[in-house]
């Protein structure tokens, strides 16, 4: 079922939650809102969801206007961070309480509502739990009745707002892989809140970023991180390293370090923002580049080697970090201290004043000095 979000403001007293929000969700899709604590997601989902009504703008399912149709009516599923289980339930009483509490017309016969609680348990792969009590759980089980539960009233539309906020990193990676899994299976809509950039671009097929409500950008998570739209996402969306310099002439300067552009910039001042694999170090600069670094740290972090750097002769705001193959550290073998140069490949240039990257590249044949690349 395809989800249309139009024109959504909500304000909270004279705070703006909301401004404007227009989002389409294609059937079947998973789609991730993603941005920092208080950019307005859980609004926004409590909205499509029915818990919240919307100042203005409109909610359609399958293309029918939902907006004022309550909770109850709106047929979602949903699962919180924190959805707490009824504690003096067994886990099969849990799953089944949303069935049981319909009004007896629309209530199936025990025995269904029996047989769909064991359905819905073995597809949580926890059917063996049935009879334990909430108490008796983990915490990435206790995600996974909660998920039964909301799955309990077979809804098209799934919701879920930091599902696996409070679990620990290896538990919500499972908990990633399974849901991904079930959804592909049963092709439910779902929308996904969550602040971690990662947990993101690893379920969605679309991410759309927040900030101070309102959506910065909506795309595949390729195409996000390959080519994010503002400042805001690129800082949002994981480690940036930036440049920022004069412009003079096609060539973009700061203190010692200076980068020759592919092409003439008419703008006087440029920040160049490159993430790590975007950049490669030598043991010289080329012939277009000359951006020296030193190594500050360096960490061997499951398969890339981490190099935290800073500028030598010109300065950053942040540390610049950089990974490379451990194969490559190991013929280089730098150690703290060192000095390297960073050769940009490809770098989004965002000009002083404005907030719109543009992608510049640099050619193969302007790469030199075979004898410095490491
Ligand atoms: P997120 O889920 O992205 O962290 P929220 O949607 O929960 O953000 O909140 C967005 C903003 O709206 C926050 O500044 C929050 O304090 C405010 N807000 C949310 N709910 C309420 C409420 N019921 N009353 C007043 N302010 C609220
Ligand atoms: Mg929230």
């Amino acid at each position: 079922m395809s989800i249309s979000i139009e024109g959504i403001t909500k304000h909270f007293g004279s705070f703006q939650a909301l401004r404007d929000i227009s989002l389409e969700i294609p059937d079947g899709q998973l789609v991730g809102l993603l941005g920092p604590s208080g950019s307005g997601k859980t609004t926004l989902l409590r909205i499509i969801a029915g818990l919240e009504t919307a100042d203005e703008g409109r909610i359609l399912f399958h293309g029918e206007d939902v907006t004022r149709l309550h909770v109850r009516e709106r047929r979602v599923g949903f699962v919180f961070q924190h959805y707490a289980l009824f504690r003096h339930m067994t886990v099969a009483q849990n799953v089944a309480f949303g069935l049981d509490v319909l009004p007896a017309r629309e209530r199936p016969p025990a025995a269904e509502i029996r047989q769909r609680v064991q359905m819905l348990l073995e597809m949580v792969q926890l059917d063996h739990l049935a009879q334990r009590y909430p108490a008796q759980l983990s915490g990435g089980q206790k995600q996974r009745i909660a998920l039964a539960r909301a799955l309990s009233m077979k809804p098209q539309i799934l919701l879920l707002d930091e599902p696996f906020g409070a679990l620990d990193a290896k538990v919500r990676k499972d908990l990633r892989r399974w849901l991904r899994a079930l959804h592909e299976e049963f092709h439910f809509t779902s929308v996904f809140v969550t602040h971690d950039q990662e947990e993101a671009l690893e379920l969605s097929d679309q991410v759309a970023v927040m900030s101070a409500g309102s959506i910065e950008q909506v795309d595949s998570p390729q195409k996000l991180y390959a080519q994010p739209s503002s400042r805001f996402v690129f800082d949002f969306l994981g480690q940036v390293n930036v440049f920022a310099g004069q412009v003079e002439e096609q060539l973009l300067r700061q203190g010692e370090a200076w980068v020759h552009l592919p092409e003439p910039s008419p703008a006087p001042a440029l920040q160049l923002y490159m993430r790590s694999h975007e950049v490669r170090l030598q043991t010289a600069p080329a012939a277009y580049a000359h951006l020296p670094l030193r190594i500050e740290s360096i960490s061997l972090v499951g398969a890339e080697v981490r190099l935290e750097l800073s500028p030598v002769g010109w300065d950053s705001e942040e540390p610049w970090e950089i990974g490379i193959t451990h194969a490559q550290f190991n013929s280089w073998q730098p150690s703290r201290g060192d000095h390297c140069y960073a050769v940009p490949q490809v770098a989004h240039a965002i000009a002083q004043g404005t907030d719109t990257p543009e992608t510049l590249h640099w050619q193969a044949g302007e790469m030199d000095d075979p004898a410095a690349m490491i």
